[in-house]
This record gives C-alpha cells, structure tokens and sequence, in this order.
C-alpha cells in the first residue's frame, strides 16, 4: 500500500476499503475517485455508482 502525503480524500477511500474487509487481498483495486466505489481486480468502463469516466478510477495496491 503507497502512502500519500497530505492527501486525506485517498485516505478516507482506504478506510472504507478497510471496512469493507476487501483490503486483505493481494489484488490490486481501483478506486473512483469521485465517489468511493472500489471495483475489484481492474477499473470498470464507467464507475457503476456515479458514472465517472475510467480514468476517474485510481489504482492502489
Ligand atoms: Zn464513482
């Protein structure tokens, strides 16, 4: 897991993957950055909550 300098919005997308019990896993996740949604294993198309664009989504190990 990289960890970002003053970036407290990332953080809080980490604290609910944490949550959601998904941050165990070794594969790498992609977070939208827009609303949260964390899709498994690679960004989707489009987010499937909000809609965002793929490049919205941002890969964390
Ligand atoms: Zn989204």
């Amino acid at each position: 897991m990289k960890k970002r300098t003053a970036d407290n919005v990332h953080k809080a997308y980490v604290e609910e993957a944490m949550d959601h019990g998904i941050w165990e896993r070794s594969t790498t996740y992609q977070i939208c950055t827009v609303c949260g949604y964390v899709a498994d294993g690679g960004a989707p198309d489009s987010c499937p909550v909000c809609g965002a664009d793929r490049p919205r989504f941002q890969g964390v190990d």
